[in-house]
């Protein structure tokens, strides 16, 4: 974590404010570090190299915590979500419970070998699809994300409109931006706007919602800009930015996300720091009152989401 003249903390208290958390609306659940990509930008350092993956046994506590605490969204990212392999076996179980699940499908999975039948499983279990394409270019994607992501995210959301993702109103297919380099995400429903726009006239793809989603100064994407020696540039735009108005609707008010091994944070970026929860360590620990009112974790990272209109999971903040 970078270090700075003021911390996030002590700029919450210029502001008379306390992060505390609410009743959880949103589980998150990280089936593990294991992708079939390697980008640029990952927050979470996944590779098909990692080999943390989530257990059945863990599996199955976060399910039953699911149930204790009647969350409404049960989000799955990763890594790559799908090449967990009890991925299938726990759609089946969400499937059978009232709540909306998410997928963070990186749609390149999706073109590839047994991955291939998973949008129809999609479809017939209604998920929910949020897929990063940071662009709507080709240079710029495959830049971030790997040579050919481009082309495979483009076959993977031309079959999903087929499926009628995007297209029907109970199959919902988000897309998320993130910025190429050292800046801040811009104004979330103009470049909604331009995606639409090129998206449509160049392969005649349709999605619902553009979420913009800031980079945080963590993991792989700090390794980067400290190689361009970038990085403390980067953290003060990301402080000169503060924005108050976006404190309120952070996802850590309303989110717990739960680490390959069962670990509990109030949101996946303090995950990857290893700054867990405060008062509850592991999922089995979980209960109707400890999970409300907690007093969030934070960090100069937090800086990232509070920046210009915010940044979360779901997007802009205001
Ligand atoms: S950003 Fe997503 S697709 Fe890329 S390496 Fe990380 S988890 Fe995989
Ligand atoms: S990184 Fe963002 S979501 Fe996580 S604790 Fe900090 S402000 Fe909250």
């Amino acid at each position: 974590m970078i270090s700075t003249k003021k911390s996030f903390q002590e700029v919450l208290k210029e502001h008379h404010y306390e992060l505390k958390t609410n009743r959880p609306e949103i589980f998150q659940i990280n089936l593990g570090y294991l992708c079939n990509q390697q980008c640029k930008h990952c927050h979470v350092d996944a590779s098909p190299y990692r080999k943390e993956i989530m257990n059945k046994e863990t599996l199955n506590t976060c399910l039953q915590k699911i149930d204790e605490l009647q969350v409404q969204t049960v989000d799955l990212t990763g890594g790559a979500p799908e090449m967990n392999p009890n991925f299938l076996w726990l759609l089946d179980e969400l499937a059978k419970r009232d709540l909306e699940i998410i997928i963070r499908s990186n749609l390149t999975i999706l073109v590839e070998g047994k991955f291939k039948s998973y949008p129809e499983i999609f479809k017939q279990k209604k998920v929910r699809i949020i897929s990063s394409l940071p662009c709507y270019t080709q240079e710029n994607v495959d830049k971030q994300r790997g040579k050919g992501v481009y082309d495979k995210s483009i076959s993977a959301l031309k079959k999903l409109n087929e499926l009628g993702y995007g297209k029907d109103k109970n199959l919902i297919l988000d897309l998320v931006y993130n910025p190429g380099g050292a800046s801040i995400a811009p104004d979330q429903s103009a470049l909604e706007l331009d995606y639409k726009k090129r998206l449509q006239e160049d392969f005649d793809i349709k999605f619902n919602q553009l979420f913009c989603i800031t980079n945080l100064p963590i993991a792989r994407f700090l390794d980067d800009l400290e190689k361009a020696g970038k990085a403390l540039e980067y953290q003060q735009k990301l402080i000169d930015a503060f924005n108050p108005a976006t404190l309120n609707n952070l996802m850590c008010r309303n989110t717990i996300s739960v680490s390959y091994d069962g670990k509990v944070y109030d949101c996946d970026f303090n995950q990857m720091l290893k700054l867990p929860s405060k008062g509850i360590q592991k999922i089995e620990d979980i209960n109707a009152e400890n999970i409300l009112q907690r007093t969030v974790l934070t960090g100069n990272h937090c800086f990232g989401c509070t920046a210009g209109g915010g940044s979360s999971c779901q997007g802009a903040l205001t």
